[in-house]
């Protein structure tokens, strides 16, 4: 910690969020002031094991010595140019995206959520050059596709806040996993079905095998595009590159973005050449987007995550967390792929007051729902790490009121 330069600490930083910042996020009373690895130190140089890595997004650990040498290199050399120019880790970027998934095009963004903007765009542009006039998405509910007004209107349980609205027409939901809802809710006027291939945001659901196959198949009937969104599952976390496959289906379109910069933002929406055409000059952009600073850092990820024997770590690293925490006392099932992991407590288990506790004691994780614990540990984790995690839930649960 001797090399962290003071800094203004905890209640001062309270005081101007409290002043200054718009509410729109309930913090946990932490100020943290660096990292390494599966690291992290508050300022008050406090020690904590991160089994959550920013939801996802510090996947190789914190501050990567090969994301920050790529970094530090291309700011050096060039930050940002706009997209009127080429630059060459966009490109190289975008060869590396297309050719380890859909084999089409690349459009870049800053965040997941323009991700599925713009995968929304390409789903609606196709569907009026199929005739449909009043396009329609499809999604599970459960779902989480992000924060801004289409991708907020394709996840069911954030567009039912009227305070909002009105919301972009054109969406639809079924309940998760329901395949032959599903199959019913596509039909003529359907442009995509768009859905988690996991639920991340709802807690760690895996979507059935049944459900992904029953949304292949009305697509293909009806010619409407599948959007697989991975933005939490893709880049390695649940042991492949991209988690659909690990499954039977192929999507035509697949958003990333989370752990894609290893911690500098930047998103993906990648398409099969199917629907690589669809978009032309003017239909979409961004100034930031594919930036060189970001596209460096998504290039030095990839090449350390693109490897198969860490995405083998990952499937057999995750198998053994699950089965660590489902022997623990107070735990009813633990649930994912890879590691990516939901426990979910047993009844009369408050999951706030657990990751709280787990706080305190030094390790970081969250609580997507009040059942449940979400765990996404970096990727480049040894067995020594779970042990210590699954030991401190372990103890914590043992203190729990209802344990
Ligand atoms: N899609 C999924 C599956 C996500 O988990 C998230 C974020 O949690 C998003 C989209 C939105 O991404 P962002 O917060 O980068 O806009």
């Amino acid at each position: 910690m001797s090399d962290v330069a003071e800094g203004i600490g905890l209640e001062e930083t309270r005081s101007l969020e409290a002043r200054y910042l718009m509410r729109t996020y309930k913090r946990a009373p932490v100020d943290f002031v660096k990292g390494e690895g599966p690291l992290l130190w508050d300022a008050e140089g406090k020690r904590y094991l991160d089994f959550l890595t920013g939801i996802s997004v510090c996947s190789v650990g914190h501050c990567h010595p090969e994301v920050v040498k790529a970094v530090r290199e291309q700011a050096h050399q060039l930050m940002h140019v706009s997209n009127l120019f080429y630059t060459e880790p966009m490109a190289q970027l975008a060869q590396q995206l297309s050719e380890s998934s859909l084999g089409g095009r690349v459009f870049f963004s800053n965040s997941g959520t323009e991700a599925i903007e713009c995968a929304i765009k390409v789903a609606r542009k196709h569907a009026h050059a199929r005739g449909i006039d009043a396009p329609e998405i499809v999604s599970f509910a459960g779902d989480f596709h992000g924060r801004s007004y289409g991708a907020l209107a394709a996840t069911p349980g954030l567009a039912k806040n009227e305070a909002l609205g009105p919301m972009l027409p054109g969406f639809r939901s079924v309940p998760h996993n329901d395949a032959a809802a599903l199959r019913e809710a596509v039909g003529a006027k359907t442009a995509a079905v768009l859905i988690e291939p996991i639920q991340g945001e709802a807690g760690i659901f895996p979507t059935s095998e049944e459900a992904l196959l029953a949304a292949r198949e009305a697509c293909d009937e009806v010619g409407a595009l599948l959007i697989l969104d991975e933005i939490q599952t893709g880049v390695g976390r649940t042991g492949s590159l991209w988690a659909y496959e690990q499954t039977p289906v192929h999507p035509d379109v697949l958003t990333t973005a989370k752990a894609l910069g290893g911690g500098v933002p930047i998103g993906a929406c990648v398409t099969a050449p199917s629907c690589a055409e669809v978009l032309e000059p003017g239909d979409h952009g961004s100034t930031f987007a594919g930036g060189p600073v970001a596209t460096a850092a998504a290039l030095a990820v990839l090449s350390i995550v693109n490897d198969p024997v860490l995405l083998r770590h990952v499937r057999e690293l995750g198998a053994y967390l699950r089965e660590k925490l489902d022997s623990l006392d107070g735990v009813r099932e633990a649930r994912g792929r890879g590691l990516m992991v939901g426990a979910a407590l047993e009844d009369g288990i408050d999951a706030k007051a657990i990751g709280a506790d787990l706080l305190e004691r030094g390790l970081v994780v969250n609580v997507p729902r009040p059942d449940t614990l979400r765990l996404l540990p970096p990727l480049v984790i040894d067995s020594d790490h779970v042990d210590q995690a699954v030991d401190l839930i372990g103890e914590s649960l043992l203190g729990s009121p209802s344990s």
